[in-house]
């Protein structure tokens, strides 16, 4: 399993999916959309309030009301219950380590290799095969019930649910290994289909459109994402004439693919001088010129994306690597700053306990580096490693100093994963 992360499209996710999550009573800060490179059209719910969004289907929606529609059906599989049993099979632990990979566009702070677009979880197909649960039909007329009724609530057509199922009906005429994994998931019956058919025709909100923001947002998505994972079909299909934004982006992003950062960059410059304060073209930029090895230059674009965008700790990690690879030392300080506020949302990153234990080397913590480097292990699910090296940070953090606690956590965190073995 290979999940992306990637802050533009999540804070997609969230925005679009905000409304619905509140009108099921759930909080939309404790359900997490996971993106998963994958071709095959999936969805799901594992591990408790989690949604698996396959790459295939976010790009098979044909509009932001499609996958709004996706959206609800599946919080309607939460709000109704329907995973007991999957929320046993996937253990916190296995999710972490799954969500901590951080891959994608974003991939800056993991490798520094513009290529680094996969990386394979050990374990992770068992996880998703143990923790996919297969629905009943009944659980999908209850999902598809809830789904409708959260869009009502919030004044939104289920027309792209309707829509989304319409198209996995006419799966059926593909060869069978190319029918879609979601009906696997989510039996489809014409029954089901005609209900929702019903539900639209009635709803006053049928013709109701979510903001024209949105409907763009969900378009860059799709360019983003074709850009990332088909780099040459993205040049053939938006054409070096084709001056629409999408297309320039997802242009640029499939030229940064194939290393040609040259023809990205200055592509990046024309959008910049369109949206100068656009967060994600900025963070392209930043990190084209990062893995250039343009290392200082690219500290402007970086700093003024994590003003844009003040809560994202993949970014302020981002940044906070910038910093440190100028091997300024006049600049190790604000790195800290950035990676330990990275942490907070984003504790479970090896590579920003790496980072950081590498900006508190510049600064000669020997305690502070060996407590860094367990929590890196911690992080990967080394837990031996994890405990000796806490065990060798407490003996050399000076008497008094709060890491010292967090030490001790980590050996009591380690302990506890190792039993759960
Ligand atoms: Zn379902």
């Amino acid at each position: 399993m290979t999940v992306i992360r990637d802050v533009e499209i999540e804070t997609y996710l969230q925005d679009l999916a905000r409304p619905v999550f509140l009108a099921a009573g759930l909080n939309p800060a404790s359900v997490r959309m996971v993106i998963v490179r994958d071709s095959t059209l999936n969805a799901y719910v594992a591990g408790g309030m989690n949604i698996f969004l396959h790459t295939a289907l976010l790009r098979s929606t044909d509009d932001a009301e499609q996958l709004l529609g996706v959206i609800a059906h599946e919080t309607g599989h939460i709000a109704g219950g329907h995973l007991t049993r999957g929320t046993a099979a996937m253990k916190n632990a296995s999710l972490q380590a799954i969500l901590s990979m951080v891959l994608g566009v974003g991939a800056a702070i993991a490798s520094g290799n513009p290529n680094a677009g996969a990386a394979v979880i050990t374990g992770g197909q068992q996880i998703a095969q143990r923790s996919i649960l297969s629905f009943s039909r009944a659980q999908e007329g209850a999902a598809d019930a809830a789904g409708m009724s959260f869009l009502d609530r919030t004044r939104m057509t289920s027309r792209g649910l309707k829509e989304f199922l319409e198209k996995l009906g006419n799966q059926e005429l593909l060869p069978v290994d190319r029918q879609v994994e979601y009906a696997r998931t989510h039996p489809l019956t014409q029954d089901r289909i005609n209900t929702v058919r019903r539900h639209v025709e009635r709803s006053p909100w049928a013709k109701a459109r979510l903001p024209k923001a949105m409907k763009e947002r969900h378009a860059r998505m799709k360019a983003k994402l074709l850009g990332y994972l088909q780099p040459d079909a993205a040049l053939l299909r938006y054409g070096e004439k084709d001056s629409r934004v999408n297309a320039r982006y997802a242009r640029a992003i499939a030229l940064y693919r194939k290393s040609d950062m040259q023809k990205a960059l200055s592509l990046l410059d024309g959008l910049l001088a369109e949206e100068p304060d656009n967060p994600w073209f900025l963070e392209l930029k930043g990190q084209i010129l990062f893995e250039s090895g343009r290392v200082r230059e690219a500290i402007a674009p970086y700093r003024r994306v994590v003003e844009l965008v003040p809560k994202a700790g993949l970014l302020q990690a981002a940044y906070g690597h910038v910093l440190l690879e100028t091997h300024d030392p006049a600049l190790v300080d604000e790195a800290i700053l950035y990676l330990e506020q990275s942490l907070k949302t984003e504790p479970h990153v090896p590579a920003t306990w790496r980072f950081l234990a590498t900006a508190w080397g510049e600064k000669n913590e020997k305690g502070l580096v060996a407590y860094g480097l367990a929590e890196e292990a911690l992080a990967k699910a080394e837990n031996v490693t994890a405990r000796r090296l806490a065990a060798r940070a407490i003996k050399l953090l000076p008497k008094g100093s709060p890491y010292i606690l967090r030490a001790q956590d980590v050996i009591k965190q380690a302990r506890e994963n190792e039993d759960d073995r």
